[in-house]
């Protein structure tokens, strides 16, 4: 899969030291003062594609009686069907119909914005592994999430859980939107500078470029890390000191 910033992903090999320079820094920062790396959840720790086919595949059997042909394309639907956009999705797997559409995004809408089906997610290759490995540097870890407090804390906190990363523990924090209505940019944006109440921040983790850049305005001493996984439409340009990743794999 190519992307508009393929080009700028480090080779594996490069990949493999900036994810160590990063738990180096950790454990050099530990000893003068606390050390925080911010992870984003959606499309950085975690691949929520199976969210959204697990949301297909019961919409196939509300439509199964009413639209048998639609029905069929939405249970064929696998994670590599699955691109940023439900209607896109629907458009992909041959579901053509413009009241499809909208109905099939009222019915997407309910769904992937709540607790219950935050349990599809799976993690993004080696990102439990990597979060665990700041931890034992001594990292201050914060999961920092567009997700909203009323709809989504909770299944976060039991996703992260049964997917084996640090939290509940001293030294993690899942921050999360007061709203959902609230713009994601908007809320990083604010709680950006707050992340010094935890310590110096040495890194940030997140797959929209646009939180990418203002992690390095606000942080200009960290790393900004772009994962390069999914992102909204037309993403704005990366700041050019972002470095671009698209895995948290340590084999090279
Ligand atoms: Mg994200």
């Amino acid at each position: 899969m190519t992307t508009p910033f393929f080009h700028l992903r480090l080779h594996p090999a490069e990949r493999v030291a900036l994810l160590r320079s990063v738990v180096d820094r950790v454990r050099a920062q530990v000893a003068r003062g606390p050390a925080v790396v911010v992870f984003d959840l959606d499309g950085t720790l975690m691949d929520n594609r199976p969210r959204v086919v697990a949301i297909l595949h019961e919409l196939a059997i509300a439509w199964a009686t009413r639209h048998p042909a639609a029905a069929d394309a939405c249970a064929r639907a696998t994670a590599d069907d699955i691109g940023y956009g439900f209607i896109a999705n629907l458009r992909h797997l041959g579901v053509v119909d413009p009241t499809l559409h909208e109905e099939g995004l009222a019915f997407w809408k309910a769904r992937f914005f709540q607790d219950p089906h935050v349990k599809h997610d799976v993690e993004i290759l080696g990102a439990r592994s990597y979060v665990k490995a700041c931890y034992e540097a001594g990292a201050v870890v914060v999961y920092l999430t567009g997700r909203d407090l009323p709809n989504m804390a909770l299944g976060s906190f039991a996703s992260l859980r049964d997917l084996g990363f640090p939290i509940g523990v001293i030294g993690t924090e899942l921050v999360v939107k007061p709203t959902f209505e609230m713009p994601d940019a908007d809320f990083k944006r604010a709680v950006a500078p707050e992340l010094r109440r935890l310590g110096t921040v040495v890194a940030a983790f997140d797959n929209e470029p646009a939180n990418v850049n203002l992690f390095l305005d606000a942080h200009p001493e960290s790393h900004g890390i772009f994962l390069d996984t999914q992102y909204a439409p037309d993403p704005c340009a990366l700041d050019p000191r972002a470095q671009v990743i698209a895995s948290f794999d340590l084999d090279t």
